[in-house]
């Protein structure tokens, strides 16, 4: 019986990898990244996203031959899960020569950092690589960070890390772009009570940005200046009618 669990237990975990890099596969990271996704919701926390792709890689086997190429995947493989070595990171084999990394509890500075360190850990492979300008095996990293899930979701993510990476490779290869997507809201708070709008501003912090004017203030240049997108009038007849 305990063989039979045993068993079963491995033809689980064949089933989640990749057969050449011992990977995740894509099924099991889809899977995983929903269930990460659902965490950072009821949580808040923040979650990042990195995609990763070898460059020139075409090339690479039609110099080289398919064998060495899926070497090359297999060294690269190594550094990403080198890299993303933190319990709930998970790395992946996405498609032929592209990984992904799911970065559960990681913001936009984390992201960037990563990104940057596993760019790094390939060029130091130090991989002959003919068909490159730049004679070595490389990858270009695009990643995508969000502070809070609420309005997106994981496909929208994975988009804009996509989007990111074709940059990168547009950037001439070798290089690292993340995006930091929640760019922060701005609110402008017409109040002259301001112990509601500190409250206000503490429970939208990270969400948006708060900014609390009374009538004395000079509003109509103010607005101009920040061009917010949410304008919140005192509910007390307070505030002089001309600038309603
Ligand atoms: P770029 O820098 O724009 O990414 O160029 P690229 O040549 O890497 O990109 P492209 O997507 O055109 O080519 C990817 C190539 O990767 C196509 C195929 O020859 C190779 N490839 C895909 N999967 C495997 C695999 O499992 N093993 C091997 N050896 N090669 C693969
Ligand atoms: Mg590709
Ligand atoms: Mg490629």
């Amino acid at each position: 019986r305990d063989q039979l669990h045993l068993a079963n237990e491995q033809l689980r975990q064949l089933s989640q990898r990749d057969g050449l890099t011992g990977l995740y596969n894509r099924r099991c990271f889809d899977e995983k990244a929903a269930e990460h996704w659902r965490h950072a919701a009821r949580h808040q926390t923040p979650l990042s996203i990195l995609l990763l792709d070898i460059d020139y890689f075409k090339r690479y086997n039609d110099r080289y031959g398919h064998l060495a190429g899926d070497d090359c995947i297999t060294a690269v493989a190594n550094c990403v899960s080198d890299i993303a070595h933190r319990g709930d990171d998970i790395a992946a084999r996405y498609g032929g020569e592209e990984f992904v990394i799911l970065l559960p509890d990681t913001d936009f500075e984390g992201a960037e950092h990563l990104a940057e360190q596993v760019r790094e850990a390939v060029e130091s492979l130090n991989i002959t690589h003919a068909g490159s300008k730049l004679g070595k095996v490389t990858i270009s990293v695009g990643g995508a960070s969000l502070r809070y899930t609420t309005g997106w979701s994981a496909k929208k993510l994975l988009d804009r890390a996509d989007k990111a990476l074709y940059e990168s490779k547009n950037n001439g290869r070798n290089c690292a772009h993340v995006t930091d997507v929640n760019e922060l809201h701005q609110i402008l708070m017409i109040e002259s009570e301001t112990s509601m709008a500190d409250n206000m501003a503490q429970l939208l912090s990270g969400h948006c940005e708060i900014t609390v004017l009374n009538q004395s203030t000079e509003i109509e240049n103010l607005i101009d200046g920040c061009k917010p997108e949410l304008i919140v009038l005192a509910l007390e007849n307070e505030i002089d009618e001309s600038i309603v």
